[in-house]
């Protein structure tokens, strides 16, 4: 029976080796003991990810009418940061152990939900101050602490030459708004999309991918009129909810929506809601936030940059649009993908003796996100057998990613093929020479069917389809 993913505190352990063992995260500069908090997507990691951004992509851009792509900069002029209101106050409030020295994040210990608290009161110590969670030791008052990641342009490092590695891409799209509205004659509503990566100086990062100091985010900045803000904000929240479902398979149940209550909204956005996950290390977490920012953000850099960021409607009434954000993490999703897909299986599922196991791991992917669709197989290292495998090989990976594996028992192959994830595994053996057909294993049925050849182009585009 596979274990429910809840009952095992050891999940978040398997599933680092696991990453690490099969090749899809690294720790980043492992060889000089790691940098902590970054990591490097291996060859099936970075597979996982291209999917997961592509099938965004096809979501929001690809598949829409109203909605168009940019990559912004990831270093911008640094007004941005003073209009946007970073510099001030992107902060959270920092707290040391007075005894040993580490350092949390107040809100994180002093309020023991995933609600953000008004940071404003955390500058003082609240009256019943709790001890290091660590070592229970004394803590210090908390002090407001920028996230934003600074560095120097050109030679000389002094204050005019300091730009910041931008902590969201949304701002790329606000200060490109007349530049695309423009360029592509966009009438209202219409959203601006883009992937790229952000940067935070987290002061407690943690829990493998789920929060890093350098991450990638999937946001979309959606213009409308004012007074129909209210429809689209609850329209992307619908749409975004679904899309975790439908595109990447998560299951239902380990899924949420969370609304913002009043003292956790930004000072600027009308509501906001989030799409948690069940992780197995907090509950529920912040997956992906949409807010209705309204107008805060093009009236601050029109303010700041002294141009004019509104919109002329048909009438030839100008005002500045109101824009719903929903704005998702790449990694954050991928670590969802891997949970969500996270099976056990105790004493294996096949009779065999040779591929018995005490434990079996299947990564259930949806077939749309896994690494690998098809691994191809020759049943025996024989040259007549590996030729025909070789050049079933080169076919299917013209339009899906493949594998192909000769090395050690059939059993075991299709279990590491399991264990990735792959959902269909191709053998090849001596019939196949003569009834010029293969056997298709499905992943996680383990039903085989026999497929003629010259069908298999067929046969995967309507399974992969
Ligand atoms: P949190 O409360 O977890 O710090 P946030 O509310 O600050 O998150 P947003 O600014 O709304 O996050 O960012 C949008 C999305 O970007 C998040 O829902 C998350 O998926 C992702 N994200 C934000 N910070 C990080 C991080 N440090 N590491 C990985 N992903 C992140």
């Amino acid at each position: 029976m596979a274990k429910t993913k809840k009952s095992d505190d050891n999940l978040m352990e398997k599933l680092v080796s696991l990453c690490k063992r099969r090749g899809f995260i690294f720790q980043s500069s492992e060889i000089y003991g790691g940098l902590n908090s970054f990591y490097d997507y291996g060859p099936l990691g970075v597979e996982l990810k291209n999917n997961i951004k592509r099938l965004w992509w096809q979501e929001m851009v690809q598949r829409r009418d109203d909605v168009v792509g940019l990559d912004a900069a990831i270093l911008m002029h640094s007004k941005t940061w003073e209009a946007s209101g970073h510099l001030k106050s992107f902060t959270d409030p920092l707290v040391d152990c007075k005894k040993c020295k580490r350092r949390f994040r107040a809100d994180h210990i002093l309020v023991p939900t995933s609600a953000k608290p008004d940071l404003g009161t955390m500058k003082e110590k609240p009256k019943k101050m709790p001890t290091c969670p660590e070592c229970g030791g004394e803590l210090t008052a908390a002090r407001q602490f920028n996230l934003m990641f600074k560095t120097f342009m050109g030679p000389v490092e002094d204050e005019g030459a300091t730009v910041y590695l931008r902590p969201e891409t949304a701002q790329g799209i606000f200060v490109n708004f007349k530049n695309v509205k423009d360029s592509m004659r966009l009438k209202l509503p219409f959203g601006i999309a883009q992937i790229g990566k952000s940067f935070r100086n987290e002061i407690t990062p943690g829990n493998f991918i789920f929060r890093t100091r350098e991450f990638e985010q999937m946001e979309l900045e959606y213009f409308c009129e004012p007074k129909e803000a209210k429809k689209y904000y609850e329209y992307w929240l619908k749409n975004r909810f679904d899309w975790y479902v439908k595109a990447l398979g998560i299951k239902k149940e380990n899924l949420r929506r969370r609304s913002h209550t009043k003292d956790e909204l930004a000072h600027y956005a009308a509501a906001c809601s989030d799409v948690e996950y069940n992780f197995p290390f907090s509950d529920w977490s912040e997956l992906e936030g949409i807010a209705n920012r309204q107008d805060f953000d093009l009236k601050q850099h029109s303010k700041f940059s002294g141009q004019e960021l509104d919109y002329t409607d048909e009438a030839g009434k100008k005002f500045i649009p109101y824009v719903i954000e929903p704005s998702a993490g790449v990694d954050r999703t991928l670590l969802t993908v891997l949970v969500d897909a996270y099976t056990e299986i105790e004493g294996g599922r096949t009779t065999t003796t040779e591929s018995t196991k005490d434990l079996e791991v299947v990564m259930r992917f949806d077939k749309k996100v896994a690494p690998i669709k098809i691994a191809v197989l020759p049943l025996a290292k024989k040259e007549n057998l590996t030729k025909a495998a070789k050049e079933i090989y080169d076919q299917l990976r013209q339009n899906w990613s493949c594998d192909y594996d000769a090395v050690s028992s059939i059993g075991r192959r299709y279990r590491r093929q399991d264990e990735i994830g792959t959902p269909y595994c191709v053998t090849i053996d001596f019939d196949s020479l003569e009834d010029k057909a293969v056997t298709v294993r499905d992943r996680d049925t383990m039903k085989q069917e026999r497929i003629k050849i010259g069908e298999m182009g067929d046969y995967f585009a309507e399974k992969l389809k």
